[in-house]
């Protein structure tokens, strides 16, 4: 049996951030990531996505470099359901996410890594880590990370709790642009329960999406997927000598529902404290951490269950953007809708 020092189960984002992140700081280690998508459903699987990050995210992935930019962003439009429109500067890229994490499946395997197609089945502790059941055969190892996505199963086998919620999401390619260039577009109604449509550029086409049975497709549909998006993260993120970290944690933010920042910085996190030789850090990390606070979450809930008139009240104060004074304007005068408002100003403040 292969045993490793480390294996981290789904080369996602959130894997590859920390798989690379370790043999930079621990060069000698024997690091193994696992991925049960084939080489044809691995790029299918990755594309259904906004493929939208901030160039937050691109610096705090440093010594990762963002490659495969297809656009770069400078702002991003909300439409409303009262007909406001609000165009605010979001700096940012979309990127073809099969060749980022194609670059870093090469940097990962530059730095010593060990990059195996198979699925993990089930999990078990032993006295010096786990022994994984893959299809191929056992694999054993001192430390185990679940980066494996809103159904992860490293999740499902060592941990007692789920994300809170489990968002069915439509995304479409459309042939054609909708939005410029340089911007991403969002549509807010009641109609996309708590969340919205958007319209992101895609090359020559648009990608769009928006929750599950909100409405009829439109436009010249090229391609059509259908994912998850897991929100409500855990509250324990490490368990013994494992850790999970990105979708695997339910860590995307139930306001903005970007999750590729916060899951790259997990696994970068993950792979500190791993090379600490303790994941207690790691916990505390995330305990700390802005994007563990339950207000967005309960402020998702709250989004839910307002009509389109509760919308156009809540951004009126906001209809010249999003500037301090606008904030503190919708604070005093609309007392009822404050746990919004404060999550929005937390949501603008981590970014996307
Ligand atoms: C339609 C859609 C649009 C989105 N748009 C954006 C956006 O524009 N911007 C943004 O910031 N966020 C966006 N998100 C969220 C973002 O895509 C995710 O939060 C992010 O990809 C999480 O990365 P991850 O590596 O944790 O998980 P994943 O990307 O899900 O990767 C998990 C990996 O684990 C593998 N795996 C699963 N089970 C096993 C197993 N048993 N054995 C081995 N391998 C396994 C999978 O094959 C996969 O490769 C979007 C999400 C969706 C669904």
């Amino acid at each position: 049996m292969d045993r490793y020092d480390v294996v981290i189960v789904g080369a996602g984002l959130s894997g590859l951030s920390c798989g690379i992140h370790l043999l930079l700081l621990e060069p000698e280690w024997k690091v193994l990531i696992m991925d049960r998508l084939s080489s044809e459903s691995y790029p299918r699987y990755h594309r259904m996505c906004g493929e939208a990050l901030s160039d937050a995210a691109v610096e705090e992935m440093k010594p990762i470099k963002l490659t495969g930019v297809r656009h770069r962003i400078l702002f991003a439009e909300e439409h409303w359901p009262d007909g406001t429109v609000i165009k605010a500067k979001a700096r940012g890229f979309i990127i073809d996410r099969p060749a980022f994490l194609g670059s870093m499946q090469e940097m990962f395997q530059g730095l010593g890594g060990c990059i195996l197609w198979d699925r993990l089945q089930s999990v078990q502790e032993s006295e010096d880590g786990f022994v994984l059941q893959a299809r191929e055969g056992n694999i054993s190892c001192s430390w185990l990370v679940g980066a494996d996505g809103a159904f992860s199963r490293v999740r499902s086998e060592l941990y007692s709790e789920q994300p809170r919620s489990m968002i069915p999401v439509k995304q479409f390619l459309l042939r054609g642009r909708m939005a410029s260039d340089d911007t991403i577009v969002f549509h807010y109604g009641s109609r996309y329960q708590g969340a919205y449509r958007w319209e992101f550029p895609c090359g020559d086409h648009t990608n769009m999406g928006y929750p599950k049975g909100c409405q009829e497709p439109y436009g010249d549909v090229v391609e059509e997927n259908g994912r998850y998006i897991p929100i409500g993260a855990l509250k324990e993120v490490v368990r013994g000598r494992s850790c999970l970290v990105g979708d695997a944690a339910g860590m995307v933010n139930p306001v903005s529902f970007g999750g590729i920042r916060v899951a790259m910085l997990s696994g970068k996190k993950a792979a500190l404290y791993l090379s600490r030789g303790s994941l207690e850090g790691y916990q505390s990390w995330w305990d700390d951490s802005q994007y563990s606070r339950t207000e967005f979450y309960e402020a998702y809930l709250e989004g839910r269950g307002w009509n389109d008139e509760d919308m156009s009240e809540f951004i009126h104060p906001f209809r010249k953007g999003y500037g301090i004074s606008a904030f503190i304007r919708a604070y005093l005068r609309r007392p009822g809708q404050r746990r919004m408002v404060m999550a929005y100003l937390r949501s603008f403040k981590i970014g996307w």
